[in-house]
């Protein structure tokens, strides 16, 4: 396995495809909601295929915030996915 760039690979949570930085959306888990990465903290990653997979990565979100709020997590989703555009 020879790597000729080193470009840091990142792994989707739903997916678990590694893929660099560049092309995950990096989010967090605040007190159980969804917010932006904002430098601190733990973070994670969604790739943009599982993006359009909601079914999928509801699951993923639940488990990686420990909620069972499906409907939340996935608004606050949406609202991150159109400030970052
Ligand atoms: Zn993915």
């Amino acid at each position: 396995m020879a790597e000729i760039f080193h470009i840091p690979l990142r792994m989707c949570i739903s997916c678990r495809q590694r893929d660099s930085q560049a092309n995950l959306l990096r989010i967090q888990c605040i007190d159980g909601n969804l917010d932006k990465f904002k430098g601190r903290g733990r973070s994670f990653y969604v790739c943009k295929n599982c993006l359009k997979e909601e079914k999928k990565l509801s699951k993923a979100l639940m488990r990686q915030c420990r909620s069972g709020e499906k409907d939340k997590l996935m608004n606050k989703l949406k609202e991150i996915i159109t400030d970052d555009r």
